[in-house]
């Protein structure tokens, strides 16, 4: 048994390449422009992109999102870019619910045309705790992925606790603290709460030596 490889511990905080941490699916798109390094970086650049990062919303099955990958692949561009324009938009949105504003009339009409336009269908099924509804979405291109989103962004507006809607202390990315204290101040523990740890340890411990044993300043860290 001693030498059985290791499990590689998952990592639930990225899927194929995209990150989702932010307990709010409108949110995880919004976090598909992160500033890495300094330079915001475009994870949803083509067609292709997107049903890559529906299926790996859970949006649609690993599946359909190979299958559209590849029928997407260089088509849809003007589409893809409406959907960075809205999630733009709503980057906006997001940081004025941060700081207390309420939601602008603007994007009010933009969300109650797109969800007039690109409805979800309701459907009953079958499920292993009896009947459920549920919202269909089967993509024909890529605008279809407005359906999902705008209704994602209305949950948000509507159900989550706005106080809730925060940006990473350390990083770019937005989320929705579930947890129960309501304290989360990190995307994640493994993107940039680890890191934040590390950095207050060593501080401490700088502080420690110096407060010990009066080191002159320029000679710690
Ligand atoms: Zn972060």
């Amino acid at each position: 048994m001693d030498d059985q490889p290791v499990a590689p511990v998952s990592d639930t905080d990225w899927r194929d390449g995209f990150v989702f941490v932010a307990n709010q699916l409108s949110l995880d798109f919004v976090n598909t422009k992160p500033v890495i390094n300094g330079i915001a970086v475009e994870m949803l650049p083509d067609a292709a992109a997107l049903a890559r990062w529906l299926a790996a919303a859970e949006l649609i099955s690993a599946g359909q999102g190979r299958e559209l990958a590849r029928t997407w692949l260089g088509k849809g561009g003007d589409d893809i870019a409406r959907i960075q324009e809205f999630r733009e938009a709503l980057r906006a949105v997001v940081f004025e619910l941060e700081s207390g504003l309420d939601l602008a009339g603007g994007f009010l009409r933009m969300i109650n045309e797109l969800l007039l336009r690109y409805p979800l269908a309701e459907q009953l099924e079958y499920s292993s705790e009896g009947l459920r509804r549920v919202r269909r979405f089967d993509p024909f291109g890529p605008a279809d992925a407005f359906a999902p989103l705008v209704n994602q962004v209305v949950d948000l507006l509507v159900c989550a606790n706005r106080s809730r809607i925060r940006k990473c202390d350390s990083c770019a990315l937005h989320f929705l603290d579930t947890s129960k204290k309501g304290l989360r101040r990190w995307c994640s523990m493994q993107i940039c709460g680890n890191r934040h740890k590390v950095a207050a340890y060593a501080k401490r411990t700088r502080e420690g030596r110096q407060g010990l044993f009066s080191l002159p300043q320029g000679e710690v860290g």
